[in-house]
């Protein structure tokens, strides 16, 4: 899974036992104390937050939201950690941006919604309201998007494409990429028909080892 990077502040304090507790019981005894954030998902919590139980691995912690906000991360819409309330548009940035790192993972409403914090009827109704889109359509926009990437640029296999981009069905991937580029993935890469290179011979050659073995 990719990470995402961080600018500034070095996020380089991970929860103690006491501190881990804190977080999976919510105690509100805690909050002000520390703050935490949760890598995959680039959000930052008060300890008390009912939000879903991160992996302790994807944790860091910080003193104060400044150095949270200066090392990337945004305040969750739920524990709201500044005390400010999070505009609609912020909390789907947080979305989107999740969706355009972990879009080859399976995603679905209700998966935002735990993560996000929200329930997955409001949730669904704001990120419509500011994308245009509801959240499965933005996700299979961008798998559509990336595919159509990899269909350019590689000679893998229609079907491995589709797999690499979440979608393991293959008649799936491709009535999803003709309705969203209006051509089948064949039609789609024969517009950027090439001579062979190193990735076909590398196929090529796997493929023989297929039959040897
Ligand atoms: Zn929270």
């Amino acid at each position: 899974m990719k990470e995402r990077e961080f600018n500034g502040a070095e996020p380089d304090t991970v929860p103690d036992d006491e501190q881990w507790r804190a977080i999976v019981s919510n105690d509100e005894s805690c909050n002000g104390k520390f703050f935490y954030a949760v890598k995959t998902t680039g959000i930052f919590c008060r300890p008390s937050c009912k939000s879903k139980e991160p992996r302790r691995e994807n944790v860091v912690l910080f003193d104060r939201t400044e150095q949270a906000l200066a090392g990337g991360f945004r305040p969750c819409k739920r524990c709201k950690p500044t005390g400010e309330t999070l505009p609609d548009a912020e909390w789907v940035t947080q979305m989107t941006s999740y969706i355009d790192r972990h879009y080859a993972e399976p995603i679905t409403l209700q998966s935002l919604a735990d993560q996000f914090h929200g329930s997955p009827y409001h949730l669904q109704r704001i990120f419509k309201k500011v994308q245009g889109a509801t959240p499965v359509a933005y996700v299979q926009r961008t798998r559509a998007a990336r595919a159509a990437e990899l269909l350019s640029r590689t000679d893998r296999p229609i079907a491995q494409i589709g797999a690499e981009v979440g979608i393991s069905s293959a008649p799936y991937f491709i009535t999803l990429f003709k309705s969203v580029h209006g051509c089948t993935p064949a039609a789609y890469r024969r517009r950027f028909d090439r001579p062979h290179n190193e990735e076909e011979i590398n196929h090529a050659s796997a493929r023989s080892d297929d039959l040897l073995g």
